[in-house]
C-alpha cells in the first residue's frame, strides 16, 4: 500500500510517516518546506530503516502535486500540509484561507484526477465552540472561533459535500485535541518557527533557559486550581490513531469523523508540575490575565475512535513531559553544534 502524506515533514506528519512505515505502508511526502527541515528526512529514515520518497513541492502549484500522482499509484492520501497558528490566522486570515481550503481543494481536484479517493484530513478541537459540552463528542456543534479554526470548519464541510456528491471516497476526519511530546528517539518533534503560543513548547524554552518566563493565562477559570484545562495527546498516540484511521479507510467507504484525545484534562498548572518533577527542572511563571478566546475547559471523548477505530491513547502525561524535554535538549545540542 502506498500512501501520500502531505505536510510529512512537519510535527505531526513525521511522527505519522514513522508509524506508516514501521506498519510497512510505502511513504511518498510531498512538503515545501515552509514550516519543517529536509533533515526530518533523514531522522526518520534513521528510526525506521526504511526510505521515504520526498518531494519538494507546492500544495498551491498543481503541477506539484500531479508530479507526485503520475509517479507513484497513490492508495490513500494523509493531509497534514496547512498553516496552523491561531494568533497569525488573526493577522493574515488570507494565507490561512488559500493555504487551508485553496490548498486543499488543489489535493483533491488532482485525486479526482487520479481516481485516488480515500482521504484523511487532520481536523482541529478548534472546530467546537467554546459553548461545547464537556467532554466533548463528535455530535458537539461547530462554531469556530477564529479563522484557523474556520478554516478546519470549511474544510470538514467541503468534505461532506463531496461525499456527498460521490460515496466512492472514502474519508476520515481526525479532530485533534493538544498534541504534545516527541519521539522518544528524540530525533523528531514540534519545532516552532518563531515564537510559538503553544503551552508545552514554552514550557520546554523556558526549562532550556531561551526564555525567562512562563505567563499562564488566568487562574480564575472555574476549574479545579483556576487555569485553563485542556486535553493533551502524546503525538506518537495521535500518529497511531492515523494508521488505524487508514486502515478504516480501506475496510469501510463513507465519511467518518473522530475525536483523537485521552479523554483527561489536565490544567496549566498540572501539567507545569509534572513538567518540573519528571524532568527535574524548574519553571518560572507568572499569573496573568486571560487570553481572548480561550475556552476553560476542553477535552475529548474518545469512545467512538475506540469503538470504530480500536484506538486509544497509552501515554501518559509523565510521559508527554519526559519526551518533550528530551527533544528540546536534543534541538538545543543540534542548533548549538550546527549539526542537523
Ligand atoms: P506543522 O506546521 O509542523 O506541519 C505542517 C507541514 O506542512 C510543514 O512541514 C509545512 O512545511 C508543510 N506545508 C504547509 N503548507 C504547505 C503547502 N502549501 N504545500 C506543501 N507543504 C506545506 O503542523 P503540525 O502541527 O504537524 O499540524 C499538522 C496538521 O494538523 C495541520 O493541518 C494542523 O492544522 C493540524 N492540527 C495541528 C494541531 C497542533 O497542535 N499541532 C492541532 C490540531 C490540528
Ligand atoms: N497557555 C498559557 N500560557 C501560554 C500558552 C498557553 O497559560 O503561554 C494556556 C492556555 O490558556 C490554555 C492552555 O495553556 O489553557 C493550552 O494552550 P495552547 O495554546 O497550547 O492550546 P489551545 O489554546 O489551542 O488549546
Amino acid at each position: 500500500m502506498k500512501v501520500l502524506v502531505t505536510g510529512g515533514l512537519g510535527y505531526i506528519g513525521s511522527h505519522t510517516c514513522v508509524e506508516l512505515l514501521q506498519n510497512n505502508y510505502e511513504v511518498v511526502v510531498i512538503d515545501n518546506l515552509s514550516n519543517s527541515e529536509v533533515s526530518v528526512i533523514t531522522r526518520i529514515e534513521t528510526i525506521t530503516h526504511k526510505k521515504i520518497i520526498f518531494y519538494n513541492g507546492d500544495l498551491s502549484n498543481k503541477s506539484d502535486i500531479q508530479q507526485v500522482f503520475q509517479q507513484n499509484e497513490i492508495d490513500a492520501v494523509l493531509h497534514f500540509a496547512a498553516s496552523k497558528s491561531v494568533n497569525e490566522s488573526l493577522k493574515k486570515p488570507l494565507k490561512y484561507y488559500k493555504n487551508n481550503i485553496s490548498n486543499m481543494i488543489n489535493l483533491l481536484e488532482a485525486m479526482m484526477e487520479f481516481n485516488a479517493k480515500k482521504f484523511i484530513f487532520s481536523s482541529s478541537a478548534a472546530v467546537y465552540g467554546s459553548t461545547a459540552q464537556q467532554p466533548i463528542s463528535e455530535l458537539a456543534t461547530t462554531k469556530a472561533m477564529n479563522p484557523y479554526g474556520e478554516t478546519k470548519v470549511i474544510g470538514e464541510d467541503l468534505l461532506n459535500d463531496l461525499y456527498a456528491s460521490d460515496s466512492e471516497w472514502s474519508i476520515v476526519v481526525l479532530r485533534y485535541f493538544n498534541p504534545i511530546g516527541a519521539h522518544e528517539s528524540g530525533l523528531i518533534g514540534e519545532h516552532p518557527n518563531g515564537t510559538p503560543n503553544n503551552l508545552m513548547p514554552l514550557i520546554t524554552q523556558v526549562a532550556s533557559k531561551k526564555r525567562s518566563l512562563l505567563y499562564v493565562f488566568g487562574n480564575d477559570y472555574n476549574t479545579i486550581d483556576g487555569t485553563g484545562v485542556r486535553d493533551y495527546i502524546h503525538v506518537v498516540d495521535l500518529a497511531k490513531g492515523h494508521v488505524s484511521a487508514v486502515q478504516k479507510l480501506f475496510s469501510t467507504h463513507g465519511l467518518h469523523t473522530y475525536n483523537l484525545g485521552t479523554g483527561e484534562g489536565y490544567s496549566v498548572l498540572e501539567i507545569i508540575n509534572t513538567f518540573e518533577k519528571v524532568n527535574n527542572v524548574n519553571i518560572h511563571y507568572e499569573i496573568v490575565d486571560r487570553r481572548a478566546g480561550d475556552p476553560a475547559v476542553c477535552f475529548a471523548n474518545p469512545a467512538k475512535a475506540k469503538e470504530e477505530l480500536d484506538w486509544s491513547a497509552e501515554r501518559t502525561l509523565e510521559d508527554m513531559c519526559r519526551d518533550s524535554w528530551r527533544w528540546e535538549k536534543n534541538l538545543e545540542n543540534r542548533i548549538l553544534t550546527n549539526k542537523n
